[in-house]
Order: C-alpha cells, then sequence, then structure tokens
C-alpha cells in the first residue's frame, strides 16, 4: 500500500496537525506501528491501541483504531482488562520511558510475568518530555536533563533486560534511525503469541538533545546510527566497550511459554466442571 493510502487508512485526519515539537521521533514510531498493522494484516477494527500520560502517549488520538488513553502509568491494567474481557482482540499499549519504568513500573513487570498476550511499545527519550525534560528511570549516567543539571547519578534501567528478567516471551529493540527493523519488530511483537515488547529509542530533540548539546533531529538520529551495535556484535564485545552503545535486535522470542489469558480460560472451564 502507498504512503498516502496507510496514512488515509490509520490516521485520524481531522486531529492532525499533531502536538509533536518538529524533529520529535514519536512520529516515526507511529509511523512503524501502522505500517507493522498493515504488514500482520489484522483487521483495523480488531485493534485496541490503549496508552498512559506522556508525549508518546498522544499517539492514541491520531491512530484510527479503538483506543483508550489512560492514567499516566496506568495504560497496562487497562490493557489487561480488555484483553481479559476479549481475548480475539489485539492489544497494542503505547507507553514512554516514565510511564512505563517509573510511575507504571510495577504494572510492567507484572504483565510481563504473565505473559499476557498484549504488544508494549516503550517510547524511550530518556526524559520526560511532556512535563518539562525531567529525569526518568533510563535517562544515562551523566546526561543532564531539567532536575539533573549537574549530571544523572542514577543507574538508568535496560527496559529490555528489565523485560525479559521479569518473564515477557518477545523482547527488541530498535531506534528510530532504524524504522525498517522497527517495522519488522513490531509485526513480529503483534504476531507473537504472549506480552511483547519493543523498545523504540527515539529523540526528543527539544529537551534532551538541547541540554545533552546532542543537536537537533538529524544529529541525534546520526548519533543513534554510530552507536547501534547488533545483538550479535554486542556478544563478541566487554562490558567497557558496550559503554555508550544502543543494542538493536531481537533478543528473545520463546514461543513455548503459556500465555495468561488461555491459562484463565483454562481455569473458566475447569469451575464450569469440564477438565
Ligand atoms: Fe517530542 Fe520531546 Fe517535543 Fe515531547 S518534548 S514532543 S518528546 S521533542
Amino acid at each position: 500500500m502507498s504512503n498516502e493510502h496507510v496514512f488515509d487508512k490509520y490516521l485520524r485526519q481531522d486531529k492532525l496537525p499533531h502536538m509533536w515539537c518538529p524533529g520529535c521521533g514519536n512520529g516515526i514510531v507511529i509511523n512503524a506501528m501502522i505500517r507493522a498493522i498493515e504488514k500482520t494484516g489484522i483487521n483495523q477494527d480488531d485493534v485496541v491501541v490503549v496508552s498512559g500520560i506522556g508525549c508518546s502517549s498522544r499517539a492514541n488520538g491520531y491512530v484510527d483504531f479503538c483506543g483508550l488513553h489512560t492514567n499516566h502509568g496506568r495504560a497496562l491494567p487497562y490493557a489487561t482488562g480488555v484483553k481479559m474481557q476479549n481475548p480475539n482482540l489485539k492489544v497494542i499499549v503505547v507507553t514512554g520511558d516514565g510511564d512505563c519504568t517509573s510511575i507504571g513500573g510495577n504494572h510492567f513487570i507484572h504483565a510481563c510475568r504473565r505473559n499476557i498476550d498484549i504488544t508494549t511499545i516503550v517510547f524511550n527519550n530518556n526524559n520526560y518530555g511532556m512535563t518539562g525534560g525531567q529525569f526518568s528511570p533510563t535517562t544515562p549516567t551523566n546526561s543532564k536533563t531539567k532536575t539533573t543539571v549537574y549530571g544523572n547519578i542514577d543507574t538508568p534501567f535496560d527496559i529490555c533486560n528489565l523485560a525479559q528478567t521479569a518473564g515477557a516471551s518477545y523482547v527488541a529493540r530498535s531506534t528510530v534511525y532504524h524504522a525498517t527493523m522497527l517495522v519488522n519488530q513490531i509485526a513480529e511483537a503483534i504476531n507473537h503469541k504472549g506480552f511483547s515488547v519493543v523498545e523504540a529509542v527515539c529523540d526528543c530533540p527539544t529537551l534532551f538533545g538541547r541540554l545533552n548539546k546532542i543537536g537537533a533531529a538529524p544529529e541525534m538520529l546520526l548519533n543513534f546510527k554510530d552507536r547501534a551495535v547488533t545483538v550479535a556484535q554486542s556478544k563478541k564485545m566487554t562490558q567497557e566497550e558496550l559503554q555508550g552503545k544502543i543494542v538493536i535486535g531481537k533478543f528473545l522470542e520463546d514461543a513455548e511459554r503459556p500465555e495468561y489469558s488461555d491459562r484463565y480460560q483454562d481455569v473458566i472451564n475447569i469451575a464450569k466442571g469440564g477438565k
């Protein structure tokens, strides 16, 4: 399908123009998500997009699917409710690094643990964009934000490590520079049965890029290109060599783990006297 047709089909034209800053990476991630949905062939009416609060969560309003724009950090509980009520729906959560791993951090690890069939796309721009550029759980050590003006002293979460450790059964990472890889990963995640996480490293030129003197959007994308190493390359590198790198690719795909809504259906069947 041509670009024009994809956008006509999946974007709510009456909600445009969007509120994002020029050069913000959020648009590339949404572009990747709608291309991935088109690629999977899933019926548009069977997709539910759920978001929390933040710049990336505003994406929900621009795409033409059933949707829920919920409270800060609470997209996953709402998404879990939707999935449990109707397991035939394809539920996609769009969330930011702060929304997902700070305010919603507990919901995230428990959704991973349950392996419920939800695809979560984490827009990771390393700061809270919407509220003015405060540091988030993924802000790199020594980076500057509005609340770490002398450099961040925290150690950041690695979202993909966290998801794997907590029990997610599909985990991948790409960046907005590697947009084709991002489309393929989101499509795979949607087709995967179980809790799937795609971390999309994206640029926030207005706040994170400016405060850390990385430059505007083109420089930020080139910075992602320069720092990216594949999962295979990373396995041959030392921890020292991996400092500052962004490891991209698929970390995990486990089709064998039982999925939560299926297991819950088993419980319902047993309660009704079946086996
Ligand atoms: Fe994008 Fe950052 Fe602007 Fe938010 S503040 S719209 S994340 S560039």
